[in-house]
């Protein structure tokens, strides 16, 4: 019983930070240390986008067609490398 309302307060948790963090990746900030990404690391890139890595150790793709910023996914780092 308390372990189900322990699920259920983390899914809660979940749908609400999701947005925030859409916002804070679209301030072009890194949503889990709030580091500046436009100063990241450059991993990789192509014409079309780079691959950075923020001090945290996490990995966001930078699509310069519509420099925006989104999570790599290990698909995005096997394209771009
Ligand atoms: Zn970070």
């Amino acid at each position: 019983m308390l372990y189900n309302l322990i699920i259920e307060i983390k899914f809660m948790l979940k749908k609400l930070i999701a947005p925030l963090q859409k916002i804070i990746l679209q301030k072009k900030y890194c949503p889990a240390c709030t580091r500046s990404l436009t100063r990241a690391k450059i991993m990789a890139e192509n014409d079309v986008e780079k691959l950075v890595a923020c001090k945290c150790k996490r990995i966001f793709v930078h699509d310069l067609e519509t420099d925006t910023f989104h999570r790599a996914l290990l698909s995005d780092i096997r394209r771009i490398k």
